[in-house]
């Protein structure tokens, strides 16, 4: 239902620059989230001077979780923000670094999809503009920040944001590690174990929403409208395998990210302890692939749990859903597929 598979939407070209744009700084994702709260203010003008605050306050909140928030040796910008952070700089010297120095090219880069500029324009660049400098906001910037998937998209950028940071911290960037992302049931968030160390980076809802465009994964509403609460984060060859009286299971760990979907609270009741029918699983194979292409730390780990080519991934997930169900026999045939706007 993605933009990848041809669905362009203001949603799904948000999150294809929010999930698949590159990644060199993370000032995509700052400026992404100011963006989307001035616009929800129903403003269609905004300046430099406007967005700085907010901006560079995201910023300074992340330098001070993780100190890596770039791939550049230096940035004035982001030195900018450290000195605040310690005391050495006041709030308006910052607000008047941001506007020189903050938006280099993030302004630019931001609707830059690998392949090109991105099908949907959210905002036009006046910076150059004489009488009323600043960016326009465009209508589907509007509309995307009122709608119903509006908290999801602020969540998701969050999630990937810190994915990203931990991966550049960590060292997961440079595959020196063999990492892997753990569900953890009691906190409901992605835990990074390296050799090192164990640490929750983000919630996993948030970190896996945008790929399913925020629709259940086995009947494709979306799981903002859940009345019952969703989503529910699935294991989709079920947790169970784990957990057998005998150990027969040596598939790849089940809690671990090529395993998990998101689903609605009726078809996680429904599925209980069984598998989906093996015609859904390709959404999964695809599914997981998209995670690999969305880059650090997710390629790093999807690909040391299930393959490193699409070839070897696809043999992974057919001999674990072949011994999944030969222990636990019984499937699931998820209801048909029923969009909803
Ligand atoms: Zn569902």
């Amino acid at each position: 239902m993605d933009y990848r598979r041809g669905v362009v939407t203001g949603e799904s070209v948000w999150r294809a620059i929010v999930l698949y744009g590159a990644n060199s700084a993370t000032y995509k994702f700052a400026f992404g989230t100011t963006l989307l709260e001035i616009a929800a203010t129903g403003r269609d003008h905004v300046t430099l001077d406007e967005l700085a605050p907010r901006y560079a306050e995201l910023l300074c909140q992340a330098l001070q979780r993780q100190p890596r928030q770039g791939t550049a040796a230096r940035s004035r910008f982001l030195d900018a923000c450290r000195a605040f952070n310690v005391g050495d700089l006041d709030r308006d010297t910052l607000h008047r670094r941001t506007v020189q120095l903050g938006f280099g090219n993030v302004i630019d880069a931001f609707p830059q999809l690998r392949g090109g500029q991105a099908p949907v324009r959210y905002y036009e660049d006046r910076r150059r503009n004489s009488t009323l400098p600043g960016l326009v906001i465009r209508d589907e910037l509007h509309r995307l920040a009122r709608s119903v998937h509006a908290r999801d998209l602020d969540a998701e950028t969050t999630a990937r944001w810190r994915l990203v940071e931990t991966a550049w911290t960590t060292g997961v960037s440079g595959a020196l590690l063999v990492p892997s992302l753990v569900y953890d049931p009691g906190t409901r968030d992605l835990v990074l174990h390296t050799r090192q160390r164990r640490r929750s980076v983000t919630g996993v809802a948030a970190a896996l929403s945008g790929y399913q465009d925020g629709r259940c994964a086995y009947c494709d509403r979306l799981m903002a409208r859940d009345a019952a609460g969703g989503p529910v984060v699935e294991h989709v060859l079920p947790w169970k395998l784990k957990r057998l009286p005998i150990r027969h299971w040596n598939g790849p760990d089940v809690d671990t990210v090529w395993n998990l979907a998101l689903s609605c609270t009726s078809c996680n009741q429904a599925k209980q302890d069984r598998a989906p029918h093996e015609t859904w699983m390709p959404w999964l194979e695809r599914r997981n692939n998209d995670l690999i292409e969305s880059r650090h730390p997710l390629r790093e780990v999807l690909m040391s749990q299930t393959g490193d080519t699409e070839a070897a991934r696809h043999a992974t997930l057919k001999s674990a859903y072949q011994r999944a169900t030969e222990l636990l026999p019984a499937v699931w045939t998820p209801p048909a597929r029923v969009p909803t706007a």
